[in-house]
């Protein structure tokens, strides 16, 4: 089922959560082992992360060091189709421009309409570490909205081969949405212009970036209102679990702490200190979204489901 059917149908709050394909080499166990407790909160469907590759070099025989480019957590549309499979959930590929010729695009978009997964996050994706700024594949897109429109266009039979029309897909799009803004975008009007042109282009809802302060996600949806983006707005949510998320979280993810956060995450003296606070934080933030009514509250475990069911299990 579609996510934006789930949403539709919603009489509550909706439970959501995204998690990320592990290490290369290790066995999908471990994602059925994060995904098992939080089977009891009903999710209706699970969002699998997409990292594109990296490069990095490997000494050969002759002492000549090769560069070689390799992905470390391959795995999102296996695993999106062993969820749908072992637990009856909807499960929700992310889908990237970066890295993708539009042909590999629309080859991936066949084989993911073959297994039966109709639900895609379409987005950019970041540059790749040894590169400053986002390059998109030669033939590939460079923003989501691009991506967005192929899928469209896929959805109405229009493929890229030629004129012929061909069998419609019938996928339901996601888009992301920053309430602090995207780190590239030069204000948050120009961000929100283009996020309009994401939903215009065809995107169903919206997830947002991690947020830390719900007043930042409801000016956010105000401000989406106020230009015409009408459709759902999904929050999300992210519960800090270490010390380090105190720098590495706004650096890496350009959100801010409330103040109230920032002072007791000062005062913490040790990750389990800080997980105690992370908890607290999102049940608090919970609490207050899911009395706003928002549709759904999506949570990333980043491999770690422990705190979002401690979260989960308050509020849901
Ligand atoms: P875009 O919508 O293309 O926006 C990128 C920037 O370009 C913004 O500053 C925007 O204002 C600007 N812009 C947009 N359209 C145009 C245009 N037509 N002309 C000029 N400027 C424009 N990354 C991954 O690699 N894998 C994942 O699985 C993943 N999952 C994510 C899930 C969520 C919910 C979110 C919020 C982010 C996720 N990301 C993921 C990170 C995301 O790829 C990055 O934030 C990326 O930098 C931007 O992606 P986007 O889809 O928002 O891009």
């Amino acid at each position: 089922m579609k996510v934006i059917e789930h949403l539709k149908q919603a009489t509550s709050t909706l439970f959501s959560f995204e998690i990320l394909p592990p290490l290369k080499g290790k066995s999908i166990q471990s994602i059925f082992d994060g995904i098992d407790p939080l089977m009891e909160f009903n999710p209706r469907f699970v969002n699998v992360t997409y990292h594109r590759e990296e490069y990095i070099y490997k000494e050969r025989e002759n002492g000549l060091l090769e560069k070689i480019a390799m992905r470390k957590r391959p795995g999102t549309v296996g695993i999106c189709a062993a969820i749908m499979n072992k637990y009856q959930v909807d499960a929700v590929p992310h889908l990237i421009c970066g890295g993708f010729s539009k042909e590999e695009t629309e080859n991936a978009l066949i084989d993911l309409q073959f297994l039966g997964i109709d639900n895609v996050l379409a987005l950019r994706g970041d540059s790749i570490k040894t590169e400053s700024v986002f390059r998109p594949h030669q033939d590939g897109h460079e923003h989501a909205v691009d991506l967005i429109h192929q899928i469209t266009d896929m959805n109405s039979g229009k493929y890229l081969v030629d004129d012929v029309q061909l069998a419609p897909t019938d996928f339901c799009i996601g888009a992301a949405g920053y309430p602090e803004k995207h780190f590239e975008a030069m204000n948050m009007a120009t961000d929100l212009n283009y996020l309009k042109a994401k939903v215009d282009a065809g995107a169903q809802y919206i997830v947002t970036q991690m947020f830390f302060d719900n007043k930042k996600y409801f000016e956010f949806v105000d401000e989406c209102r106020k230009i015409g983006i009408n459709v759902p707005i999904i929050p999300g949510i992210k519960p800090i679990k270490t010390l380090q998320h105190g720098t590495f979280l706004p650096k890496f993810f350009n959100v801010s702490f409330p103040e109230e956060l920032s002072k007791e995450l000062l005062t913490c003296k040790d990750n389990q200190a800080v997980e105690k606070l992370g908890i607290e934080w999102g049940i608090q933030q919970s609490k207050e979204l899911k009395e706003a009514g928002v549709p759904c509250i999506h949570y990333y475990t980043m491999s770690n489901s422990t705190m979002v069911r401690s979260i989960a299990s308050e509020i849901f």
